[in-house]
């Protein structure tokens, strides 16, 4: 418990017994009154201080998720987290928000940005070459030239 609450605890005690056989009512009756808004008061501070731990606690959580520019690091087509080797995330989101957006595989050529719609290739020429064979593909079977 707080020291001073404790104090002030102790002197409504040693008032209480200072006044212990007075007929002074309305004196007694203050000192009660006293003794419960102290103790209202002890009740709130317990309650504020469980927040304080609650809150702290999220504070630690998201400081530990947080991502700080010296962290993440652009790799071919995304932006990583450096520290966790998470990512892929939207390069644009980071640039413009510093927000960390997940990219979301559409094939396994492209991702795309749920946030920004932007869409992503890791490696332009083997996403290239499979679309000219499937375009290939696609012309033989029909047996003429479509480029
Ligand atoms: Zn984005």
């Amino acid at each position: 418990m707080i020291p001073e609450i404790s104090a002030a605890f102790a002197t409504i005690k040693t008032l209480k017994d200072l006044a212990a056989g007075s007929d002074n009512h309305k004196f007694l009756a203050t000192i009660n009154d006293l003794h419960e808004s102290l103790m209202t008061a002890r009740e709130k501070i317990m309650e504020l201080q469980e927040d304080n731990i609650t809150l702290n606690a999220k504070t630690k959580e998201l400081q530990a998720k947080r991502t700080t520019r010296d962290d993440i690091e652009f790799r071919e087509f995304a932006v990583f987290k450096k520290s966790t080797n998470e990512g892929p995330f939207c390069s644009a989101c980071w640039d413009d928000k510093k927000k960390q957006v997940s990219l979301h595989k559409v094939n396994r050529h492209y991702y795309d940005c749920p946030v920004c719609k932007g869409v992503f290739c890791p490696n332009r020429e083997t996403a290239k070459r499979a679309e000219y064979q499937a375009i290939e593909v696609a012309n033989k079977a029909s047996g003429g030239l479509k480029y």
